[in-house]
C-alpha cells in the first residue's frame, strides 16, 4: 500500500480532520492529528449539525459509526418553522410527514457538535489527537515535512493534510488562492438554559430549528441537547464591519443596542436572544474561495474541509463537504490502482474541486436571496411540497444568481455592479 510505513500528519482535530484519522486507521496506517486545543473539553463546540446522507452519513458510514451516530443524533431537531420578521409561522416541518429513514436521500438527521466530535476521538486509537499542538509552520525537507508548533515542538512526517479550518496555515503551501468576500457578516450567538433566557423563542422553536427573514435580513435559530440554543443573525455589511463598527461583542449592551437598530423592523420577541448578560458573541464575516479553483497536485500535502473550500454556512453543507473529503482522500490514498501518492491525491483534488464548484455555488444562491427583501417567499417555494414551483424557481434563481457579480467575479468577467452590497 502507499501508504505503509509512513508518518501521516493531520493538521486539525475538527469533524474533517477526525474522520479522516478514523479512516485511515481502520486501513492499519500510522496517524496523528495534530489540535491547537489543549484539551477536548476546553473549547464549547458551536451549533447542531445536519447530516447529509450522501455525504457526512456516508463517511460515517465507511467508518463503522453509524451505530454510534444513531445512539447520540437528536430526532427530530432538524425539523424547521420557516417564520417572518415578526415571528409569524408560515412553514411549520412540526406537523408535516418529515422522513426519519436513514437511507432516504432527504432524511438529514441533526446532532451536536460535541457528541459527533466525542463519537470520532472514541473511535481513535489512544493518543492519535496531539492536543495543545498549535502548528505555526511547516517547512520542505526532502521528502518530508518539519513540522513547527507553538510549544516549541517539533515534529517529521512523510505526508501533511491540512484540516485545520478556514484560516489554515497548511493550505499557503499547498496554493496562494485566496477567498473572496461575499458582502455578508453573521453574527453567531450561544445562549445557555435557553428555556428561562428566552421562553419565547424557546417555545417557538420548539427543539428544532427556526428560519427568520425580513427585510434582507436572516435569523436562524438551532436547538441543542443541552438545553442551549445556537443562533446567528446575518446581514449586509462592510467587509471589516465587525472593527469599523466600534462595537465590543464582548459588551452585550453594545450588541443589543446595534441590533434593536439594525433590526429595527424586527418584532421585539428576538430580543430575547440578545438581552441576558451570558450570551457569548462572534462576528463571522463571510468569505468562500473561488468556485473555479484549482492548484497542481503535490505528493505528500494536500487539504480537505474548510482548508481546501471554505464557504458560507447557508447550504449546511460545510460539514457534510468536510467529512466527505475524508472518505474520498483516504479512499484514494488507500487505492492499490494508483502507483504513486501524487496520482492519489490528484485523483482527490480533482473529485473535491467538481463538487465544490457546484456545492460553492448552491451555498452563494442561497447566501444571495437570503439576504435579499423577498427571502421569506423564495423560502417558503424551497419547502412547499409542489415540485414544479420548486424547480421554477431554482432554474429563475439560478440563471440569475449566475449573473451577478458575484458569479461574474469568480469566473472572471468584469463586475457590472458591486456585489451583494
Ligand atoms: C455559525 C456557523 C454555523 C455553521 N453551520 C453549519 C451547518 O449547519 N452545517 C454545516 O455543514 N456546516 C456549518 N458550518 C460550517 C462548518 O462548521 C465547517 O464547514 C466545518 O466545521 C469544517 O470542518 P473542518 O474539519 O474542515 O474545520 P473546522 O471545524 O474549522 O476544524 C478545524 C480544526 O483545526 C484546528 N486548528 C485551527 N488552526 C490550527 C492550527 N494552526 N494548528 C492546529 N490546529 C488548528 C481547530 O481548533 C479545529 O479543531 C457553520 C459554520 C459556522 C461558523
Amino acid at each position: 500500500m502507499l501508504l505503509q510505513n509512513k508518518k501521516i500528519a493531520i493538521v486539525g482535530g475538527g469533524p474533517g480532520g477526525l474522520t479522516l484519522a478514523r479512516l485511515l486507521q481502520c486501513k492499519g496506517l500510522d496517524v496523528k492529528v495534530y489540535e491547537r486545543d489543549i484539551n477536548k473539553d476546553v473549547r464549547i463546540q458551536g451549533g447542531a449539525l445536519d447530516l447529509h446522507t450522501k455525504s457526512g452519513l456516508a463517511a460515517l458510514k465507511k467508518a463503522g459509526l453509524i451505530n454510534e451516530f444513531k445512539k447520540h443524533y437528536r430526532p427530530g431537531a432538524e425539523l424547521v418553522r420557516v417564520v417572518d420578521n415578526q415571528a409569524k409561522i408560515y412553514s411549520d416541518q412540526h406537523t408535516e410527514n418529515v422522513t426519519q429513514n436513514f437511507g432516504d436521500k432527504s432524511h438529514r438527521p441533526e446532532i451536536d457538535r460535541g457528541p459527533l466530535r466525542d463519537i470520532l476521538l472514541n473511535s481513535l486509537n489512544p493518543d492519535t489527537v496531539v492536543w495543545d499542538s498549535h502548528i505555526l509552520s511547516i517547512e520542505k525537507l526532502q521528502d518530508t515535512w518539519k513540522l513547527v508548533f507553538h510549544n516549541g515542538n517539533i515534529v517529521i512526517a512523510d505526508i501533511v493534510i491540512g484540516a485545520d479550518g478556514a484560516n489554515s496555515k497548511i493550505r499557503p503551501f499547498v496554493t496562494d488562492i485566496k477567498p473572496f468576500w461575499t458582502g455578508i457578516t453573521m453574527l453567531e450567538g450561544s445562549i445557555k438554559d435557553a428555556e428561562k433566557t428566552a421562553p419565547n423563542i424557546h417555545k417557538l422553536l420548539k427543539g428544532g430549528k427556526i428560519f427568520a427573514y425580513g427585510n434582507g435580513k436572516t435569523l436562524i435559530v438551532s436547538s441543542k441537547g443541552d438545553g442551549s440554543f445556537g443562533f446567528a443573525a446575518s446581514c449586509k455589511t462592510s467587509e471589516f464591519w465587525y472593527k469599523e463598527s466600534g462595537i465590543d461583542f464582548k459588551d452585550n449592551k453594545q450588541v443589543l443596542a446595534w441590533f434593536k437598530k439594525e433590526f429595527s423592523e424586527w418584532s421585539d420577541v428576538w430580543r430575547e436572544l440578545f438581552e441576558s448578560e451570558k450570551t457569548l458573541f462572534i462576528p463571522r464575516p463571510q468569505y468562500c474561495m473561488p468556485l473555479d479553483q484549482k492548484w497542481e497536485a503535490q505528493s505528500n500535502i494536500t487539504l480537505i474541509g474548510d482548508a481546501a473550500h471554505w464557504m458560507p454556512p447557508f447550504a449546511g453543507e460545510g460539514v457534510n463537504m468536510a467529512m466527505l473529503d475524508a472518505l474520498q482522500l483516504s479512499e484514494s490514498l488507500t487505492n492499490p490502482a494508483f502507483e504513486n501518492t501524487k496520482m492519489a491525491i490528484a485523483n482527490y483534488e480533482k473529485q473535491m474541486f467538481k463538487r465544490f464548484a457546484k456545492v460553492g455555488q448552491g451555498t452563494l444562491f442561497n447566501t444571495e436571496w437570503m439576504h435579499q427583501s423577498n427571502a421569506l417567499n423564495d423560502m417558503l417555494t424551497m419547502f412547499s411540497k409542489n415540485t414544479f414551483k420548486q424547480i421554477l424557481f431554482i432554474s429563475k434563481m439560478w440563471r440569475s444568481v449566475t449573473l451577478t457579480p458575484f458569479i461574474r467575479r469568480i469566473i472572471g468577467l468584469p463586475p457590472k455592479q458591486s456585489a451583494l452590497i
